[in-house]
């Protein structure tokens, strides 16, 4: 396989779609080694039906505001693929997106569902809408009206949607009324669900908590852990929550959050009570971060500015794609910074993460160290299919153990001859081998 060629093909098949040619490029480059030592990948043709998704359904989303005006948005469900297992990922309400953002979510979904061990295939989703200022009942019409086209095209064994940004328990309620209602049927055709209907003890922390698992693990190789450390963390939604939670337990302490406008400092530490406040902003649909550090003494709000720029042990990006530029690399390397662990789906630009693996920072991608969201998801739907529940130290502990396997597996796979883990390389080879094994034996199709 040549790289550069393939990507020129895709590139000038499928122009003005970035955000998937980088995350098509980030895994083309990890793999091209094992795809030149095994030549029937080549002649299955495995690469190009590889980055070809299933389906890409788009439709129409009318709804309409509390003053009665009428409003049209675009809904969308990546089918990327499903050798392993039914199409899983996450549902995204955002005014940022479009078929190429969505593309490359699904397309780093088969690999990391393929990590979690659990049979799950790609797939994402979701809408240009942008819930932030929503009245309850305009979001509760606006995931109605998605769920009218989106009912058409999932099932609890075809694909089975999830949370992302901007679509949370609230949503996700909204989402399964719908569907039940349209379909007579009380099934685990969502998840993220709420725990009377459903969901699994967890679920809502099991990202964050899953990305800090990791970042222990990786420290662990070093002798080191996360006690006593101070950790920059970006995003102030799902996961940086989650996170945040987890790294207070394990003895860290979190000197930032952010948002699209800028971030907070505190140098006390985010903690206690400051969590709490994270979940009750979070729930009000207004901005987050001003009012966060006006209600605390010891916060301050540095606007448009980067959290990567405090001097830290650790960074955790739990925000958004691309929010970690070059510049933002150097400030980190300079200050000493010892681990950059991935929340947030590929927040960290090409050069960024270039920079980063030439430092001497333990760097852990997002396909491995988030996919304890969607590890969770897939432990929702086996007690969905069993009818029970586990216990809230059932779902952790296995939580813990899937978090462990896939740090494992990106040992076992990305270890260099100098004795360094390249977790990128690591991650991608585990990914791809289990998906690229299973589509050789279902024959081309
Ligand atoms: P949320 O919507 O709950 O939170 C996202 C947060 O990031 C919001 O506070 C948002 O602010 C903020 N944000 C958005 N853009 C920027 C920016 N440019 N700079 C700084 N902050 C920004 O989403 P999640 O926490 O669920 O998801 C965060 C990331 O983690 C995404 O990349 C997602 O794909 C990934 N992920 C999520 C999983 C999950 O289980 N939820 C699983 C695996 C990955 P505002 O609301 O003001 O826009």
């Amino acid at each position: 396989m040549n790289v550069d060629n393939v990507m020129l093909n895709l590139e000038k098949r499928l122009p003005g779609e970035p955000e998937y040619h980088q995350a098509v490029r980030e895994v083309l480059e990890s793999i091209v080694d094992i795809c030149n030592q095994n030549p029937h990948f080549e002649s299955a043709g495995l690469i190009e039906r590889l980055i070809e998704p299933d389906r890409v359904f788009t439709f129409k989303v009318p709804w309409v505001d509390d003053e009665g005006n009428v409003h049209v948005n675009r809904g969308y469900r990546v089918q990327f693929n499903n050798a392993i297992g039914p199409y899983k990922g996450g549902l995204r309400f955002h005014p940022s997106v479009n078929i190429s953002i969505l593309k490359f979510l699904g397309f780093e979904q088969i690999f990391k569902n393929s990590l979690t061990t659990l049979p799950m295939g790609g797939g994402k989703g979701g809408s240009d809408f942008q819930p932030k200022g929503k009245s309850d009942k305009e979001i509760m019409r606006f995931c109605q009206a998605f769920m009218l086209e989106l009912w058409k095209i999932i099932g609890p064994e075809t694909d089975v949607p999830a949370g992302d940004i901007g679509v949370g328990t609230r949503e996700i309620g909204y989402l399964y009324g719908m569907y039940k209602k349209l379909t007579h049927e009380h099934t685990g055709i969502l998840t993220g669900k709420g725990l009377n209907w459903g969901g699994s003890l967890i679920r809502p922390e099991a990202t964050g908590f899953g990305v800090v698992y990791f970042t222990n693990e990786m420290l662990a190789t070093k002798g080191l852990s996360l006690k006593g450390k101070t950790v920059a963390v970006s995003g102030f939604g799902n996961v940086a929550w989650g996170a945040v939670t987890k790294l207070n337990e394990l003895g860290a302490k979190v000197v930032t959050l952010s948002g699209p406008d800028g971030y907070v400092f505190d140098e006390e530490g985010i903690y206690g009570r400051k969590i709490d406040y994270m979940l009750e902003l979070r729930a009000s649909n207004e901005d987050i971060v001003q009012p966060f550090a006006d209600e605390f003494e010891s916060a301050v709000f540095v606007k448009d500015k980067h959290p990567w720029e405090v001097k830290c042990d650790i960074a955790i990006p739990c925000a958004t794609q691309n929010e970690l530029n070059s510049e933002d690399a150097s400030n980190l390397i300079g200050n000493k910074c010892i681990c950059l662990c991935e929340g947030a789906n590929m927040p960290c630009m090409p050069e960024a993460i270039e920079l980063i693996r030439q430092s001497d920072i333990i760097f852990g991608p997002g396909k491995a160290a988030n996919a304890g969201g969607v590890a969770t998801s897939g432990l929702e739907m086996s007690q969905n299919s069993m009818k029970l529940m586990w216990t809230k130290d059932e779902v952790d502990s296995r939580l813990h153990q899937i978090m462990h396997a896939i740090h494992q597996t990106c040992v076992k796979h990305g270890i260099t001859p100098d004795g360094k883990v390249d977790y990128v390389k690591g991650a991608n080879i585990a990914g791809f081998l289990k998906v690229a094994n299973a589509m050789i034996d279902q024959g081309i199709i």
